[in-house]
C-alpha cells in the first residue's frame, strides 16, 4: 500500500516549505495543488484563466476545476507508491473525494500533520515570503532567506512575491481558512489520522515533528 501524507495548516504555516523536506526524505512527489494552479496560470492554459479570479481574491478554486486536477495528478505511475500532499484537500468534501480517488487503487491517508501557527504570526511570514520562479522553493526575507537578496539558492532563478500575499487577500484567505478548512481537523482527528505539530519551532525542528508524527502512524 503507497504512503499518502496529508499535510494540513493554515496559509503560511510552512507547507510548502516543509513538503520539500519531507518529500526527498520519504522518496515520494510533492503535490500542491497551489503550485499546479500556478503553473497553469504561468503556462496561461484555460484552467489558469478559470481560477485567476479566485486566487486573485483569495478564494478557493471550485472543486470541478480543483478536484479533477489533483485527480490527474495522483494517478500518474510517479505517485503509485505514495505522495505528500499540500494545500488538498481544503473542505471536508474534497476530503471524501480524495478518499475515494485513493480507495480506486486500494490506498488510504496513513497521516495528517497538522501545522499550527497563529494567524498574527501567519500574516507576518506570507508578507515576507520570496518564491522561486521557475519551481517555486520558498524563502522569507528575514526567518529564511537567500544568500544572494532576490535570486534561489538552489536553482539561481529569480525570487518573486506572489500577487495573493497582499495584507486584504492575506486577510480572506486566511478567513476562508478558518470557515472551509478548519472542519478537517476534526474530520481527520476522528479517523485517528491526526497529529499536531508546533509550526512556530524553526524549519529544522518542525520537519523533524514531522517525521516523527509520519512513524507514529506506521
Ligand atoms: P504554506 O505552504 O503553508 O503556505 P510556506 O512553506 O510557503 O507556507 O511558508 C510561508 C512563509 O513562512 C515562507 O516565507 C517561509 O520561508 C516561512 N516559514 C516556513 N516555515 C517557517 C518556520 N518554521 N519559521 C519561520 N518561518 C517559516
Ligand atoms: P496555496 O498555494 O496552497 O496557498 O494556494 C493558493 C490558492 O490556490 C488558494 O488561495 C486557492 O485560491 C487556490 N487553491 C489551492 N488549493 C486549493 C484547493 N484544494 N481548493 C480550492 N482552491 C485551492
Amino acid at each position: 500500500m503507497g504512503k499518502f501524507i496529508v499535510l494540513l495548516g493554515p496559509p503560511g504555516a510552512g507547507k510548502g516549505t516543509q513538503a520539500e523536506r519531507i518529500a526527498e526524505e520519504l522518496s515520494i512527489p510533492h503535490v500542491s495543488s497551489g503550485d499546479l494552479f500556478r503553473e497553469n496560470l504561468g503556462n496561461e492554459t484555460e484552467l489558469g484563466k478559470k481560477a485567476k479570479g479566485f486566487m486573485d481574491s483569495g478564494k478557493l478554486v471550485p472543486d470541478e476545476i480543483t478536484i479533477s486536477m489533483v485527480a490527474e495528478r495522483l494517478s500518474r505511475t510517479d505517485c503509485k507508491d505514495g505522495a505528500l500532499l499540500d494545500g488538498f484537500p481544503r473542505t471536508p468534501f474534497q476530503a471524501q473525494e480524495l478518499d475515494a480517488i485513493l480507495k480506486k487503487n486500494g490506498n488510504v491517508i496513513c497521516c495528517v500533520p497538522y501545522i499550527m501557527v497563529s494567524d498574527q504570526d501567519l500574516l507576518e511570514r506570507l508578507t515576507g515570503r520570496w518564491t522561486c520562479k521557475a519551481a517555486g522553493h520558498i524563502y522569507h526575507q528575514t526567518f529564511n532567506p537567500p544568500k544572494d537578496s532576490g535570486i534561489c539558492d538552489i536553482d539561481g532563478s529569480a525570487l518573486y512575491q506572489r500577487d495573493d500575499d497582499k495584507k486584504e487577500t492575506i486577510e480572506k484567505r486566511l478567513a476562508v481558512f478558518h470557515e472551509q478548512t478548519a472542519p478537517l481537523i476534526e474530520y481527520y482527528r476522528e479517523k485517528d489520522l491526526l497529529v499536531e505539530v508546533d509550526g512556530t519551532q524553526p524549519i529544522e525542528k518542525v520537519t523533524e515533528a514531522i517525521l516523527k508524527s509520519v512513524q507514529s502512524k506506521k
